[in-house]
């Protein structure tokens, strides 16, 4: 039977109600131009998401609204009122085995913090790696020891960075360490610390200010829903694309999973911000086998959350710490109530564990109670609260938080842009997965932005440059992820990674 047709050849179709997605749609019905937005899940913001249970609000790893890009600050004052925002004062900082040192990490302030004996044993492991350096420089492992010492590597970088990308230190490249670590050693910092420069100060990044939506950055992205609603376009939920039919080389229209039907919507383009490997997966006709590979090939590293309900006084005044402490398995812990005082309730506050996954692996497959369970126990053994005074927990699993840089994704990112480009130029991938990149909200917004300018004034912006080029448009960026525990500045926020490794346990079959 033949789908109910909607839309028209006048339409937009937009994958994904995230930033990327949403933006698009505000911008196509502040032009007049018909949209319709589809979303697979039952909430908008992706995973810019602001989750809700019980009343407890929180996010997925708590997002920062920072921007050097102008035009997307100027649209964030546009879409909440500044009485929306708060000024947050950030901090956040490394715990080791009960102590926290600041972050980003500071050489002396680690050599402080550990204690006069720990401290030898760390100059003690810098003098010898001086003398017998690393014999392979061109590892993560490799290149920090040789800085830092074996010990000190140890202590502040390995234990976090297995975590955070689920492979050992040995096989991860080095030119992402050279990049976000620059110039700092042990060394230096020690060098520094008995000859300061004149008039040299010492960097104040531990504390600075950002913007946060009072209730969160959900609330950002269903205040923009309501402007496409209002503004006439249509926002459907729980609607996942499941194919894109093309023809004589433009996409004709989309079919949804709209209330257990396939609805079919015709289209002028499609704008998506859906994962790139699935938007080649679902074309109709199919994409060749070589293009279909190179789509099947593209991976990701997934991310869960366990928000336990705590006293105020078990809480701490970083908005997240990193855990470096050996033993447990969670990698950074938010304190929600530290972000807003509006997503919390009285006397209580709502720590976020957070834990790197794999989907399908352990601990993505233990069920939501194991998971509490879990998480409360480690947030005894590091000495945050006792098991008892955890009240309840929510668990929430983000599958593809983290788009892998392995040794293929670049040409695997060719490989279907070319196609998309010669078969469907009409198709235009945006956002974060949607171009599988290591976008935050403001650059995945951004190439929304400027792909309604292609599609409505025929512009002719290259989209795939935001987040290149610094001088695209906008000075350089600080990360706001935060992946790695040392210097923040520009750079590339994720290493790459070897691929056999990164292979993901439910994805083993996909070579
Ligand atoms: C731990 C963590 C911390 C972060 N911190 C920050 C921060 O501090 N500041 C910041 O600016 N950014 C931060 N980010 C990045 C930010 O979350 C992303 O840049 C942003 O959400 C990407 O927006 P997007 O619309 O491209 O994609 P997404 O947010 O992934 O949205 C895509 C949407 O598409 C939907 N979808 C998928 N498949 C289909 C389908 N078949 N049909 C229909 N819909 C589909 C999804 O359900 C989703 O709603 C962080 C990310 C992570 C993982």
């Amino acid at each position: 039977m033949a789908e109910p047709e909607q839309g028209s050849q006048q339409h937009v179709v937009i994958a994904g109600a995230g930033p990327a997605g949403l933006t698009a749609a505000v911008e196509l019905v502040r032009r007049d131009r018909p949209v319709v937005v589809l979303e697979a899940t039952d909430a908008v913001g992706g995973i810019s998401q602001t989750v809700e249970r019980d009343g407890w609000r929180f996010d997925i790893g708590g997002h920062r609204f920072f921007t050097k890009v102008k035009r997307v600050d100027d649209w964030w004052h546009e879409i909440l009122a500044d009485d929306e925002f708060l000024q947050r004062p950030r901090m956040s900082r490394i715990s080791y085995q009960g102590k926290l040192f600041d972050y980003p990490l500071k050489p002396m302030n680690a050599l402080r913090g550990l204690g006069i004996i720990e401290a030898v044993r760390c100059i003690a492991s810098y003098l010898w790696v001086r003398v017998h350096p690393p014999k392979d420089q061109s590892t993560f492992e490799g290149w920090t020891a040789a800085r830092f010492g074996w010990r000190l590597y140890r202590i502040f970088f390995k234990t976090y960075t297995e975590k955070l990308w689920g492979i050992p230190a040995t096989e991860i490249q080095a030119d992402w360490a050279a990049q976000r670590i620059k110039n700092l050693s042990l060394g230096n910092a020690v060098w520094n610390a008995l000859f300061p420069k004149k008039g040299q100060t010492e960097i104040t990044t531990l504390i600075d200010r950002f913007n946060y939506p009072k209730y969160g950055p959900g609330m950002m992205w269903e205040r923009a829903r309501d402007i496409v609603v209002d503004g006439g376009g249509d926002v459907l939920m729980e609607s996942p694309l499941v194919a894109i039919n093309h023809k004589g080389g433009r996409a004709v229209s989309v079919v949804a999973r709209v209330g257990g039907k396939n609805v079919k919507y015709a289209c002028s383009d499609v704008i998506s911000s859906m994962p790139m490997n699935e938007l080649l997966q679902i074309m109709q006709p199919p994409v060749p086998e070589k293009v279909l590979a190179a789509a099947r090939g593209l991976r990701y590293r997934d991310f869960l959350t366990v928000a336990l309900v705590v006293p105020q006084s078990a809480g701490f005044p970083d908005n997240w710490i990193y855990i470096h402490t050996p033993g447990v398995k969670v990698g950074r812990i938010q304190n929600f109530g530290s972000w807003s005082p509006y997503l919390v309730k009285d006397g209580r506050t709502c720590l976020g564990l957070e834990y790197f996954v794999n989907e399908g692996d352990e601990l993505w497959s233990l069920p939501d109670e194991e998971l509490v369970t879990l998480a409360t126990k480690e947030l005894a053994q590091l000495g945050i609260a006792d098991v008892d005074q955890v009240e309840r927990g929510y668990v929430v699993r983000v599958p593809k938080a983290y788009p892998v840089y392995d040794e293929d994704y670049r040409a695997n990112v060719d490989v279907l842009r070319t196609w998309l480009a010669d078969n469907a130029p009409n198709v235009h991938p945006v956002g974060r997965n949607g171009m599988h990149k290591y976008n935050n909200q403001d650059h995945s917004m951004f190439t929304a932005m400027l792909t309604v300018e292609n599609i409505v004034d025929g512009a002719n912006h290259d989209v795939w440059q935001v987040n290149v080029e610094d001088d695209y448009h906008e000075g350089a960026v600080e990360s706001t992820e935060e992946a790695y525990p040392t210097e923040r500045g520009t750079g590339r926020d994720a290493p790459i990674l070897p691929r056999r490794k990164t292979a993901v346990a439910a994805d083993e079959d996909v070579a």
